[in-house]
């Protein structure tokens, strides 16, 4: 079985290290605030290249409280790229917002920036660069097109951890950068987390607040905040998995390196691009077909297991019918039907690999075969 997601194998490669960790939080009763999560956001914020780093509850919270920190006027327009996972948008509207959804790039899947640009309008406060994939955003254009209309960013980088920009660190690129440590992501906790970076310091001591009732000291609250914060066990642990990340980003790069090679001479499947510009992390590595759902079986009756990222475009969900983009010709409303994710990670040995490029390759040449 080639698996898709093995975390039970890390834990086992990191076993006495994590046990470690955790039998110290809880020797020590740090559960929530207190040293580990001080040691955590200092070297993260490092990791990513950023002034001030916040843990907080999760990725969705992070994208929340950095709106809310932004302070846009209520019914404010942000501009969200059409293929996402749902948190992007979501904290748009939960923070009293209006989602405008625009396109994403064919080839990298990142937001397209003549799209963004023929969304913009008077009322719109900020546009959300999300590093989909692991593959970051055009963001020196994108920045030129924040700066002439006004416009903040905010970058979703919870699935990009260790991406870069033309050697620029994603999450200190813009004004604001989110991560979510979700288990299955590049750096995962041992159940929810996330973080917010930054390099103003009065941006991170706002969201700071926000995340803590509105206060810096016990029971002086400048405001009503609310409560999300990272705790000691996933700060211990994250501290943990942070000093192999790049271990482990190196070996998405090979693997994914090793598909676009293999794969290349397919016809009939079309390959992520890489921009000469990313140092892309592949959280996910994306492949389009328009036989998804016969090649997905076949990879499953070899024993692959495979995902879609995501199988409805945003626009397309019933949560977003109200917004009336469905019918937008989008690359990402129609390519949702034919996207097909392979299986990546440090816990693929290189005969899995194989394993997965020659199930696709066997595909393939039967296809051609039923054809002659
Ligand atoms: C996972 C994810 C989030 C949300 O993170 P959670 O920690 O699950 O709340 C936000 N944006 C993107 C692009 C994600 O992949």
């Amino acid at each position: 079985m080639v698996k898709f997601l093995d975390l039970q194998a890390q834990y086992d490669s990191l076993k006495k290290e994590i046990d470690n960790a955790i039998s110290n939080v809880v020797a020590d009763a740090a559960f929530v605030g207190g040293k580990y999560v001080d040691l955590f956001e200092k070297e993260f914020a490092e990791y990513q290249s950023a002034k001030y780093c916040v843990g907080v509850g999760n990725g969705t919270d992070a994208l929340e409280i950095a709106i809310e920190a932004l302070a846009f006027p209520c019914g404010s327009e942000i501009i969200v790229p059409a293929n996402s996972f749902i948190a992007s948008s979501e904290a748009v509207t939960r923070s009293g917002h209006k989602v405008v959804f625009c396109d994403c790039d064919d080839e990298n899947y990142t937001i397209c920036l003549t799209s963004l640009e023929s969304k913009i309008t008077p009322k719109t406060k900020a546009v959300m660069a999300v590093h989909l994939y692991g593959h970051p955003c055009d963001m020196d254009g994108l920045l030129d097109l924040a700066e002439k209309h006004d416009l903040r960013v905010i970058e979703d980088c919870a699935q990009a951890h260790g991406a870069k920009y033309k050697g620029r660190d994603v999450g200190s690129i813009g004004d604001v950068g989110t991560f979510s440590f979700y288990p299955g992501k590049n750096l995962g906790a041992y159940g929810d987390g996330g973080a917010i970076t930054t390099n103003d310091k009065e941006l991170a001591n706002k969201c700071r607040m926000i995340a803590n009732h509105g206060r810096i000291k016990k029971y002086e609250h400048d405001f009503e905040g609310r409560n999300s914060r990272l705790d000691g066990i996933q700060a211990a642990i994250l501290s943990v998995k942070l000093k192999h990340l790049n271990d482990w980003t190196n070996k998405r790069i090979e693997v994914a390196n090793y598909y676009l090679e293999s794969l290349k001479d397919i016809d009939g499947i079309f390959l992520p691009k890489r921009e000469i510009w990313a140092m892309q992390v592949y959280h996910l590595f994306v492949i389009r077909t328009g036989n998804r759902e016969s090649l997905n079986k076949h990879l499953i009756e070899d024993g692959i297991q495979t995902g879609i990222h995501y199988p409805i475009s945003l626009p397309k969900l019933s949560a977003y019918k109200y917004l009336n983009q469905i019918d937008e010709s989008f690359n990402a409303n129609k390519n949702d039907k034919f996207i097909l994710s392979l299986p990546i990670g440090e816990h693929l040995t290189l005969e899995e690999i194989e394993k997965v490029a020659n199930s696709i390759k066997s595909f393939y040449n039967r296809k051609k075969n039923d054809l002659l």
